[in-house]
């Protein structure tokens, strides 16, 4: 925004899984038969897109489980990305994979492609949490495919890890911490489990008083987390996010965070341009009915306001470390926040959750333990 080019990123969800973690609610099936009917689908909803977009700079293979394509299937789709629009030549192009999928010669093929970046989806390293959170890969697995991905080329590796799981000590959760930066990934995306209501772990313990998710253990962990890899060197760019160095931050998810247009595709992907925001059916059923009847498979859509988006742009600023630079907030949603909220960001200050500096409101660590509570204005 602020007048400046934004090049637009290009997510694809990739909505299948061979099992089910016992944590997640996101739309996947098992059914992998489906795969080749789904790309074809998905070829076409990337043809009906040709004019409306016409370049990215970005393309993240999501999921769902991505690493589930074959290597004929993931160099299908992304010459027909290639094909379809003006893939940048400094294009990020990310690939999220289960550890227990890719072997080095994989790894390889996939660098060749062109994908400069994986995310892999490690979660811990030890092997009870994993069978904990239902996990079909074990901690050798992961390891193994971290040393293979940089043997392939890869200079830009992420690794997603969970925390704050019912029992865990911070002991185990800080022995997971130092396996994953023995590896010197460039990126590491720390969550805490969430209690996700329908999801067995959900059900096993979304009640409990006690249990993983309380606001005192939460802050914990999350203290903790940002403290140990601050110390190795990494830059906490984003409340669950860290990279070293900076410019090895996720580029395709920073545009989530900013307003920069991205479009999704595949069921349930959510698309944002302008003031739109659109998302696909969830079901991949609907999503196939739609395409095959020639129309796109759009759920539903909204018009966003300048205030809700003002208040969007609020709510992320204060997730990041980037923070929220209140002159270019003024000039492109027209509200003067220090003149508003003044007295509350003292207060804040004050107590240690921003710094004011010049005109750019940072979070602190403290500040990012509980910067959803701060939007709340
Ligand atoms: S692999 Fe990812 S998307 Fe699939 S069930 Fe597990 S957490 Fe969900």
């Amino acid at each position: 925004m602020a007048g400046e080019k934004q090049v637009p990123g290009l997510y694809v969800h990739i909505p299948f899984c061979k099992t089910k973690c016992g944590y997640c609610d996101f739309y996947s099936m098992a059914d992998t038969g489906l795969i080749d009917d789904y790309l074809g689908a998905l070829f076409r909803e990337i043809d009906s897109y040709r004019h409306e977009f016409t370049e990215f700079d970005t393309i993240y293979l999501g999921g769902g489980t991505p690493s589930l394509l074959s290597l004929g299937q993931i160099e299908n789709l992304l010459g027909r990305i290639r094909k379809a629009f003006n893939i940048l030549p400094s294009s990020e192009i990310t690939i999220e994979a289960n550890p227990a999928d890719l072997g080095q010669d994989d790894l390889s093929a996939l660098h060749d492609m062109g994908v400069n970046r994986i995310n892999i989806g490690v979660q811990s390293f030890d092997d009870s949490e994993l069978a904990f959170l239902g996990r079909r890969h074990n901690s050798l697995q992961a390891m193994n495919t971290l040393g293979s991905a940089r043997l392939a080329g890869f200079d830009n590796i992420g690794l997603d890890l969970i925390y704050s799981l019912p029992g865990q000590r911070i002991e185990k959760w800080k022995a997971s911490l130092a396996k994953a930066l023995a590896f010197g990934p460039e990126h590491i995306s720390c969550y805490e489990l969430e209690l996700k209501a329908g999801t067995p772990i959900g059900l096993r313990y979304g009640q409990r008083k006690s249990g993983p998710g309380t606001e005192e253990r939460r802050r914990t962990f999350f203290m903790k987390t940002s403290e140990i890899l601050e110390d190795a060197g990494y830059i906490h760019y984003e409340i669950s996010n860290f990279a070293l160095p900076m410019n090895k931050a996720s580029r395709h998810n920073q545009k989530y965070w900013d307003h920069t247009p991205y479009l999704g595709l595949g069921p349930s992907a959510h698309s944002f341009r302008e003031r739109r925001r659109w998302w696909n059916h969830e079901s991949l059923h609907d999503y196939l009915r739609d395409l095959k009847e020639g129309r796109l498979p759009v759920g539903s859509s909204e018009e966003l306001g300048i205030e809700e988006l003002a208040m969007e742009a609020l709510f992320l600023g204060l997730r990041m470390r980037k923070g929220i630079d209140l002159e270019r907030y003024e000039l492109t949603y027209g509200r003067n926040l220090m003149k508003h909220e003044g007295k509350l960001f003292q207060e804040w200050v004050r107590e240690g959750l921003v710094r004011l500096e010049g005109s750019v409101l940072r979070p602190t660590r403290a500040g990012m333990a509980v910067a959803d509570g701060l939007a709340l204005l």
